[in-house]
């Protein structure tokens, strides 16, 4: 438990959630400000920041619990599709810092866009950083 975490404090039963499902690695709730209703969230229940901090067997358990909401999201939210996704560090967007994937119902017509269309033209560098990437794997 970090202090002046939000979701520890829901972890914990300090602070109300609605929450969809727990076991012993990681707990899910509604999100309190949602991108759609049935917005919802998967947390490991170890404090950890991003990715980066948690252990494999956490994250694998974070998708498995995302797999198994993401119909069940779908369907009570009459949603067309599901967004799951992760925001790791400021940069890319992260504002809670306690890790957490989202499982976001979406819509056809809704208009949100998870990223921009406009391509990167300049990709001389690709061959390298392809390097790169494979080496530190
Ligand atoms: P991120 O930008 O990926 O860090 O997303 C953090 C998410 O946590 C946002 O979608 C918030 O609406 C959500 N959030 C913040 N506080 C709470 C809370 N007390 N209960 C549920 N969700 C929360
Ligand atoms: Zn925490």
């Amino acid at each position: 438990m970090a202090e002046d975490c939000i979701f520890c404090k829901i972890i914990e039963g300090e602070v109300p959630a609605y929450k969809l499902y727990e076991d012993e690695l990681v707990v899910s709730f509604l999100d309190i400000f949602p991108i759609h209703p049935g917005h919802a969230l998967v947390v490991p229940k170890k404090h950890t920041v991003d990715i980066f901090d948690t252990d494999e067997e956490t994250i694998k358990q974070m998708m498995a619990v995302a797999k198994k909401l993401a119909l069940p999201v779908m369907n009570g939210t009459k949603a067309q599709g599901i967004n799951i996704g992760m925001n790791n560090k400021p940069a890319a967007g992260q504002e809670v810092f306690h890790a957490h994937m989202h499982i976001i119902p979406r819509y056809s017509d809704d208009g949100l866009k998870t990223w921009s269309k406009n391509l990167f033209k300049d990709d001389k560098h690709k061959q390298e950083l392809y390097e790169v990437i494979k080496k530190a794997l």
